[in-house]
């Protein structure tokens, strides 16, 4: 069976749990620290689920696939930049269009979840770090995207990093379906064997230059072609194996 772990609060606590159907079973300690079972268990129906990790870092790949490259030349190593911790948000939770944004954009995209600390990865070796995958929207708001002198407002406003709804722990990464659905319609679909820079090459990368850390993330890369959300839409990005990530889209409250 393979495992899946959600982070939820239910009755004023907030808990990390064992996904297994419809129940969660409470975990005690740390997700990457060997966590134990507490023998209590809550149906999924009555858990609030929050993004499953907390990252201290969250590093992006950009133009990784072929069917997203446009205009653009092919990368001749992984194309890195920065999202902030900021800009998590869980399962349900609104996308938030900042003041004077006004071509923000899904990726829906595969998120590797670090469960060792990692610095000098070999590459064939990214199976020993990684410790499972779940569902990112890559958020971005394409005006800033190109006038801007780094990505910071385009990719990091706070609510840009939507993720969940679990951590799935087995799966072959290398060949998992992602789609993306705006209200309903798929309007990416595309599986991760068609990465140029596949999970071993990133995290490889990667790790020569940032140390990661437990639960530290990485995006790696939206397909095809993207389009702009508005107020009330609802944007739905689902990776094989790991369920739904289903996410509103509203105004700035400001
Ligand atoms: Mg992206």
């Amino acid at each position: 069976m393979r495992d899946a772990f959600v982070r939820y609060t239910y009755g004023g606590r907030t808990s990390y749990g064992q996904l297994e159907g419809d129940t969660i079973r409470e975990l005690k300690g740390h997700l990457f620290d060997q966590p134990t079972l507490t023998g209590a268990t809550l149906k999924l129906a009555d858990a609030r689920l929050l993004a499953p990790c907390e990252p201290s870092k969250i590093i992006a790949v950009g133009r990784n696939y072929k069917s997203h490259l446009g205009e653009h030349p092919s990368l001749t190593a992984p194309g890195l930049f920065a999202k902030l911790p900021n800009s998590i948000i869980g399962p349900g939770d609104d996308i938030v269009l900042p003041p004077g944004a006004e071509d923000v954009h899904y990726e829906g995209e595969m998120v590797l979840v670090i469960g060792r600390r990692a610095k000098h990865v070999a590459p064939g070796h990214a199976a020993d770090y990684v410790f499972g995958v779940t569902a990112g929207n890559d958020v971005s708001e394409r005006t800033w995207q190109k006038s801007d002198l780094q990505w910071l407002r385009a990719k990091a406003s706070d609510t840009f990093g939507p993720l969940g709804p679990a951590i799935a722990t087995s799966l072959d990464y290398n060949d998992l379906l992602v789609e993306t659905r705006l209200n309903g319609e798929v309007r990416q679909s595309q599986r991760t064997r068609d990465l140029i820079f596949d999970v071993d090459a990133i995290v490889s990368y990667i790790t020569r230059f940032v140390t990661l850390l437990p639960g530290d993330l990485i995006f790696t890369g939206t397909p095809g072609t993207t389009q702009a959300m508005k107020p009330g839409d609802v944007v739905e990005v689902e990776l094989e194996g790991v369920g739904v990530l289903r996410n509103p889209v509203a105004a700035s409250r400001s």
